[in-house]
């Protein structure tokens, strides 16, 4: 049915707090979430087997049973691609008999909106369409099921530390940096279990904000290679974006931009992270008469895929800038996981279209924006749908990427814009 799909995309990617909770082994899965300000949990479970014998026996079925006693709301999730199934009307009258709440989710819809008449026969009031895959309608739904359940005023959840990848080619500065950060006792330092034996994760409490720099033994160790430093830097580069939030690219004020650091950029980019540049060595800017302005220009020329990217002024030896780049990595890290109702989106879509209407790339049918919405986060993923089976021109999407971001913020994090074609 796509339920773990669902469940992913109400959480996002890098769930902060899933647990299976004791006893339950690998059949419920839980995190806490929340959506335009209402904090709830949320219950993945695995599923009601229901048998021909007895319908209600198997641990998976007993974990759901159990699930649904703790719920305030159920969502039942269908097949809208397969139909209504015997299976669906079982459940839908154990669900009954429960007297809970009960939103039907048809999922894989896709566009197909007429599929939902068949579920209202399961004789619950509520039907949503949606695609768990294509993350349509998800938004929807959650502003449905959340409409009437009780809101708990929560306390503030701890905030997972942001976790912040140190990248860049051998001697920017990389290990002068983490030890300005964590200082040099391996004391700062724990092994995270269940890693790679060479992820060494360093962390920092400051401003009231948690902060964890991935793999700092892979920084620490590179500064002391002698061959290969360049290769080895990309290793490390790819290694650490892979477990961070946020991509810290350095660079080296004195010695200026190399390819190296444009290729290092280039696999920060294709990771789709949060991206603060921050150019190091700055202590050193008087006396080599390089100013921040100039330098900004090298970067908007060198590095012309991250026009987006804050760029911060640091000093590893001397410990000016710091503060600004951790805070200039916690606003990137927010954009990278912000979310943009439907309505927002579809009201400024109209705008910019209205102003600057897309040219169809195919001969001369009129090309119409029908509808957007964010579909994902980290990095915010944006879906528009055409009349027409057309892709819009990259400098169209640019133009509206543009838009997005002067409208909503989204500073630090890169975007990404799909197109599709409504079916008719
Ligand atoms: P890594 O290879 O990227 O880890 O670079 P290192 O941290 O080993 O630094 C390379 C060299 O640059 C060392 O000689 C450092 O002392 C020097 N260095 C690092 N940061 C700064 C800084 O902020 N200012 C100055 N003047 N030198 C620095």
């Amino acid at each position: 049915m796509g339920k773990s799909t669902l469940f992913n995309r109400i959480v996002g990617r890098r769930q902060a707090i899933i647990d299976s909770r004791p006893g339950s082994t690998r059949d419920r899965n839980y995190a806490q979430t929340s959506w335009q300000g209402a904090a709830f949990e949320l219950v993945d479970t695995g599923g009601l087997l229901l048998g021909s014998d007895d319908p209600l026996l198997g641990p998976a079925t007993q974990q759901a049973e159990r699930a649904i006693d703790e719920a305030d709301l159920v969502v039942l999730v269908v097949d809208g691609r397969s139909g209504l199934l015997p299976d669906d009307a079982a459940i839908a009258a154990r669900l009954r008999k429960s007297s809970k709440k009960v939103l039907v989710a048809v999922n894989k819809v896709e566009g197909h909106d007429e599929v939902l008449n068949e579920f209202t026969a399961l004789g619950f009031d509520r039907v949503v369409a949606l695609s768990a895959e294509h993350g349509l309608g998800v938004g929807d739904l959650l502003d449905e099921a959340l409409a009437e359940v009780p809101r708990v005023e929560v306390e503030e959840e701890e905030a997972p530390p942001r976790r912040l990848a140190i990248v860049g080619r051998p001697n920017v500065g990389k290990s002068s940096l983490l030890n300005r950060f964590l200082g040099e006792e391996r004391a700062l330092v724990s092994t995270i279990a269940g890693t790679t034996r060479d992820s060494v994760d360093g962390f920092l409490e400051k401003g009231g904000q948690k902060y964890q720099f991935v793999d700092t033994a892979g920084i620490r160790r590179g500064r002391h290679l002698k061959e290969n430093v360049d290769h080895v830097s990309v290793v490390l580069a790819r290694r650490s974006l892979e477990r961070a939030d946020v991509a810290l690219l350095l660079l080296d004020a004195v010695e200026g931009l190399r390819e190296m650091d444009a290729v290092i950029a280039g696999h920060v980019q294709e990771a789709g992270r949060a991206v603060v540049i921050a150019v190091n060595k700055w202590d050193l800017a008087d006396e080599t008469g390089i100013k921040q302005k100039a330098f900004r220009e090298v970067i908007g020329d060198k590095l012309k895929f991250l026009p987006w990217a804050p760029i911060i002024f640091v000093s590893a030896r001397t410990g000016q800038g710091l503060n600004a780049l951790l805070d200039a990595a916690s606003r990137a890290y927010e954009s990278s996981r912000k979310r943009i109702t439907t309505g927002q989106l579809n009201r400024m879509v109209a705008e910019a279209v209205k102003k600057h209407p897309p040219k169809g790339a195919k001969g001369n049918k009129e090309v119409k924006v029908l509808f957007g919405t964010q579909i994902g986060v980290c990095p915010p993923t944006f879906a528009l749908s055409l009349n027409h089976p057309v892709d819009l021109h990259f400098s169209y999407k640019r133009y509206l990427e543009n838009k997005i971001r002067e409208a909503f913020g989204f500073e630090g994090t890169p975007l990404v814009i799909k197109v599709r074609t409504r079916p008719h």
